[in-house]
């Protein structure tokens, strides 16, 4: 019995250099694989842009989205930062995702089609309403040169503008506060994108939009199916109102006076 603990104990002391590096091995690379998704998290990688382009090519493309200048800036995005960190692989997937306070990022072809309804062109300042993960936002603004976005949900506005800012994206500009009445300072606009819907377009946004610009925007009743209208503003002044195609938004929220 003795003689047991005794070979034991020699084992041990034998072996607690090559037990010591084991385990430090071990730690280093459990911080290494942690180091690695943490990072992973922020970075676009090479899988990633593969669901992208498949994104591109079976949900947008084969949909009749032909804007070149629409099809690259939903390339260049890389949608999963804009989602929460568990909802990133399911961010190429085709549906709207959960992106906290009771709102969504739409599914990537309705932000594809109504960019491309706007006919964007590289010299055109644009507007969006409800700015969220400021996803739309990034891909508007590969396009045009400028884009205004207001959020009302301060958080979300605040969040949306710190990762734009890290990101990179020069050309947008966040503000908290309600955007019914659109972004007067920096009007007229050639675009505007209202990506909430609202029972009514308002009044503010159409006198926002300038002569022979567009505007997209679901109208219709909260929590039901709503139209997606294409609004233009003629050279002269005169609004047409087109229908696109039925579509489910978070509602347009008003501001408490
Ligand atoms: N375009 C966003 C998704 C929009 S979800 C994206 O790419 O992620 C709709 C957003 O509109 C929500 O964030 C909501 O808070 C915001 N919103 C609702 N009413 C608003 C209002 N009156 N003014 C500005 N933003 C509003």
């Amino acid at each position: 019995m003795l003689n047991v603990r005794y070979l034991a104990l020699k084992l041990i002391r034998a072996n607690h250099k090559v037990l010591f590096v084991f385990f430090l091995f071990s730690f280093v690379f459990l911080i290494f694989c942690h180091l690695s998704y943490c990072f992973s998290l922020h970075e676009d990688s090479q899988h990633y842009k593969q669901l992208r382009y498949k994104m591109v090519n079976q949900q947008i493309a084969a949909r009749g989205i032909y804007d070149q200048k629409v099809l690259q800036a939903m390339r260049d995005v890389p949608r999963h930062l804009f989602v929460p960190e568990r909802r990133q692989r399911s961010a190429y997937g085709d549906f709207p995702l959960p992106i906290g306070y009771g709102q969504t990022i739409s599914q990537p072809y309705i932000v594809a089609l109504m960019t491309e309804l706007l006919k964007p062109e590289k010299d055109d300042i644009a507007l969006e309403v409800g700015t969220g993960s400021g996803y739309q936002a990034a891909v508007l603004s590969r396009i045009v040169e400028k884009v205004y976005t207001v959020e009302i949900i301060t958080p979300l506005g605040r969040a949306a503008e710190k990762l734009i800012n890290e990101m990179g994206y020069k050309n947008i500009t966040v503000k908290v506060g309600d955007g019914y009445f659109g972004w007067e300072q920096y009007s007229p606009f050639d675009c505007i994108i209202v990506t909430a819907a609202s029972d009514h377009i308002p009044p503010p946004l159409i006198k926002q939009l300038k002569n022979g610009g567009k505007m997209a925007i679901p109208v219709g009743k909260p929590f039901q199916v709503q139209k997606l209208m294409l609004v233009e503003k003629s050279e002269k002044g005169e609004i047409r109102i087109k229908n696109i195609l039925p579509v489910r938004f978070v509602p347009l929220r008003r501001a408490q006076r």
